[in-house]
């Protein structure tokens, strides 16, 4: 067989230092300029760019970029930018988003120690970071996984794994405390993929778990059901509300039972960042596990939670995989970020974070929390002040939900919509006590209260 000088297999891995340099260029373009809103189109529409993209003999470097930066990124919004407030958008510092470029560029293998050694120990840093926020012993530690869906699973399969090594019989059934606002990702992982009972705890006006509510919820169920509990998640953050369960209540009752206390606040964990709102996760020391998303509220890029669990040893136990091919990287002593959670291969998806921490200290997040906060704070002000609309739960962190009044279903979607159509700002519609109503999140520090005003006269 011959190999042609066109078709030298090695020809994509030793050229190329002209596109490396044009995507450099124009990723740095894109984080210095103000991000442009962008939205969706059909998918016919989008089927029609895509399909003759991928041929035998390839488009060439300059015309794939050219689709992309043309045709399919105004396709996706943006969600660093100072007007996208639905759900709970994300807003990298420079320093992370950059430096996630630099962790792409180096191929780092960041599952193991053997491997990955400086990407693993700096993750930890900023991992010890947060275990400090929150209050967590020295020896708290885990890893960065991909997102709280995996965190979140990650600590109950832990905790299950637990219960079972420590119960001399198994129950019939396995079960876990929630609420109606405990996250989807935490019902989904217990139902199908971890095939566990829930019970629901009913939550007080705001949703919030509180450790009576459990308490008084668990005295109706009868022996066996009890039994079946090995575990409570608590949320610190609602995502549709922002509120924090009541964490000290809740671990109490935890603790009387023996029960694992995890903490999911893949949202709201970074106000524990903020002294303005500190007490209201107290009682989050108490946590066998917890959770916090930095591509949410601690300003880094997708996709990153961050996992911690007071005795890592327990999580060890439950997630190390075994084989002949792996003994090379289980030695004592070293950290394999892999051991903690569920997933071997890793980016290290902490790195961009412990880089902007790096950079710019603990201060500069701490002050760029507080002024979400703020900003959210005299967004509400502005709400209570106006005759149109009106605010349905008092805000605890940075989640503001209130409605129109008069308006029905159809008004605030043709408003979602209309907003987006002029590109002025991404808010998606959320339901509250089963109505419709508006619903922002304030985490990036650049939206401003003039945005929020400009939105509410939106809806005069
Ligand atoms: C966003 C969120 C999750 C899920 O996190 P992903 O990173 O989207 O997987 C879980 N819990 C809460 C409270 C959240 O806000």
């Amino acid at each position: 067989m011959t190999t042609t000088a066109s078709l030298a297999p090695d020809r994509m891995h030793r050229a190329g230092g002209e596109t490396v340099g044009r995507l450099a260029t124009r990723a740095a373009e894109r984080l210095i300029a103000d991000a442009r809103l962008g939205g969706p189109v059909s998918p016919a529409r989008l089927a029609g760019v895509v399909e003759p993209t991928v041929t035998a003999a390839g488009l060439g470097a300059e015309a794939a970029l050219e689709v992309w930066e043309g045709q399919l990124a105004p396709t996706c919004i943006a969600v660093d930018h100072p007007r996208y407030l639905a759900f709970v958008p994300g807003a990298p510092t420079k320093a992370a988003a950059a430096f996630d470029m630099l962790v792409g560029a180096s191929s780092v293998y960041a599952g193991s120690w053997l491997e990955g050694a400086g990407a693993v120990a700096a993750e930890n840093r900023a991992l010890r970071w947060i275990a400090d926020l929150a209050g967590l012993p020295a020896a708290a530690g885990g890893a960065f996984v991909q997102g709280g869906t995996i965190g979140n699973l990650s600590a109950l399969v832990a905790a299950r794994d637990h219960a079972r090594r420590s119960r001399p019989t198994p129950p019939g059934r396995w079960a876990v405390c929630v609420t109606e606002e405990t996250h989807s990702s935490v019902t989904h992982s217990l139902r199908t993929v971890m095939d566990v009972d829930m019970i629901v705890v009913p939550g007080d006006a705001r949703g919030r778990m509180t450790g009576d509510e459990l308490r008084a919820t668990v005295a109706t169920l009868d022996a066996e059901q009890r039994d079946g509990i090995f575990a409570v998640v608590a949320t610190a953050g609602s995502t549709n509300l922002g509120i924090v369960d009541d964490l000290a209540g809740i671990g109490q009752v935890a603790r009387e039972h023996g029960w694992w206390l995890h903490v999911d606040g893949a949202y709201g964990g970074a106000g524990l960042a903020a002294p303005t709102v500190r007490d209201l996760y107290t009682g989050i020391e108490r946590a066998d596990s917890f959770i916090v998303d930095p591509h949410k509220w601690l300003f880094g890029p997708f996709d990153c939670c961050a996992l911690i669990y007071r005795d890592p040893a327990v999580a060890h136990a439950a997630h190390t995989q075994h084989a002949d091919y792996l003994e090379a990287v289980n030695v004592d002593g070293e950290w394999n970020a892999s051991d903690f959670a569920i997933h071997l291969t890793r980016r290290a998806r902490g790195l961009p974070l412990w880089y902007s921490l790096a950079a710019h200290g603990t201060d500069a997040y701490r002050d760029a929390i507080e002024h979400t906060i703020a900003v959210a704070h005299a967004g509400a002000d502005l709400i209570r002040q106006s005759e149109h609309l009106r605010l349905l739960v008092d805000p605890e962190l940075s989640v503001l939900v209130f409605e129109r009044t008069g308006w029905g279903d159809a008004d605030y979607q043709a408003w979602s919509d209309r907003l987006l159509h002029d590109q002025y700002a991404f808010i998606t519609p959320t339901r509250h006590r089963g109505r419709l109503c508006a619903r922002i999140a304030v985490i990036n520090p650049t939206t401003t209260v003039e945005d929020l005003r400009g939105i509410f006269d939106s809806m005069r």
